[in-house]
């Protein structure tokens, strides 16, 4: 750290005095600066600090309180209200498909969760990397980039999220070689192949764990008349859900929910094959959009990815048969990151300590 030293200015005129002083502050904030990652996700997001430790993982929900226009609760208090509020609440998620759909929204519930892991006096001047779906517009990314810097951080920088993911799992991003990474998430699935810094050729479909869970609703609802909600839902498809229809499906699992013919509350047992039924098209379609970006892939970098196989991160990658899956589609070998929820965010922390690598991918020109 290089401080003006106090003999070679004149202190005696009062603007000059002022301007040392201001330099000194500068230095103090640079020095002290902390750097956060931010994985803002549709379903999860999550804040860790330079060192991949992370401090904040909570769901991307807001409560509202709609006559006072209040938000009375964000992340994981706002969701276990899902489902579950009076006419007067309403429980919003902010990000929709992996885009912002609510823009306020947006910026209240991450002003919330800084506030959560670090003080108004910690953030200012603080270095913040933003990840974004590669399908995000320009408008949306300086959206994103501005709720950032109304937190006060002087440096905001905004990384496409399959970028991110692969410097989290560390792949050679910088090198002249290919990899292929596919990020299945809440909202949407991203698909990227990833050489020397930049983005080759990438896929996105807006099909996600949201969308999953939905068709588990619907199909539950036309079988069997049974109206579930979507934490429900969702629980069926952690618990059950299969990518490969094969196989002995014969587990099941009990879910309650309302009877629509006889309007009462109804508990019953889904079997294993209806919930992998109710998935196998959108399963199908993300299946669809891994071969047609690899149908893109310049020879080279196809040859590249047949060597060093296919990478899935992303909470979707969990899923009992997913790697197996892309593996049987595709013929490459496919596997599941060590901690495919967290891949984004030690992305950003990764390109946090590695300020070349974060100048040569971070979106320019917003
Ligand atoms: P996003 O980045 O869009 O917030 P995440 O990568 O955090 O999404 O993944 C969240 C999605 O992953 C949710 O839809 C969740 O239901 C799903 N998910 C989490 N665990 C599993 C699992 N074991 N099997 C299937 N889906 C899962
Ligand atoms: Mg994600």
């Amino acid at each position: 750290m290089s401080f003006p030293h106090p003999e070679t200015v004149s202190l005696g005129e009062g603007w000059e005095k002022v301007v040392f002083y201001a330099g000194v502050m500068r230095q103090l904030l640079r020095t002290r600066a902390i750097g956060l990652g931010i994985d803002l996700g549709t379903t999860n997001t999550l804040i860790c600090d330079q060192d991949r430790r992370i401090l904040l993982n909570e769901p991307s929900a807001v409560a509202l309180d709609k006559r006072a226009k209040k938000v009375i609760a964000v992340g994981a208090q706002a969701r276990r209200m899902l489902g579950r509020t009076p006419d007067n609440l309403e429980v919003v998620m902010p990000l929709r498909d992996g885009i912002i759909d609510n823009y306020d929204l947006t910026c209240e519930m991450l002003r919330s969760f800084l506030r959560q892991v670090k003080s108004g006096l910690q953030l200012l001047g603080s270095r913040i990397v933003i990840c974004v779906p590669t399908e995000t517009t320009q408008i949306e990314r300086r959206a994103v980039r501005e709720a950032g810097q109304a937190l006060r951080s002087s440096q905001v920088y905004v990384v496409e999220e399959p970028m991110a993911a692969a410097c989290g799992v560390d792949l050679p991003v910088s090198e002249a070689r290919g990899s292929m990474i596919v990020d299945i998430g809440g909202g949407t699935t991203e698909i990227a192949v990833i050489s020397y810094c930049g983005i080759v050729c990438s896929g996105s479909v807006r099909i996600g764990g949201t969308h999953l869970d939905e068709a588990i609703a619907h199909f539950i609802r036309r079988r069997y008349n049974l109206l579930i909600g979507t934490m429900t839902a969702e629980s069926l498809k952690i618990e059950l859900g299969s990518a490969e229809m094969a196989g002995r499906n014969e587990r099941s699992s009990q879910v309650r929910g309302r009877d629509l013919v006889r309007q009462l509350p109804k508990l019953m047992s889904v079997p294993q094959k209806d919930v992998v039924e109710a998935m196998s098209e959108l399963i199908g379609m993300i299946m669809d959009s891994i071969k047609k970006t690899l149908e893109r892939t310049p020879p080279e970098l196809a040859a590249d990815i047949v060597d060093r196989g296919i990478v899935l991160t992303g909470g979707g990658a969990l899923m009992q048969g997913m790697s197996q899956r892309v593996e049987r589609e595709t013929g490459i070998p496919t596997h599941v990151t060590e901690n495919p929820l967290l891949a984004v965010a030690h992305g950003a922390a990764r390109l946090l300590k590695d300020e070349s690598l974060l100048d040569r991918i971070c979106v320019r020109s917003l």
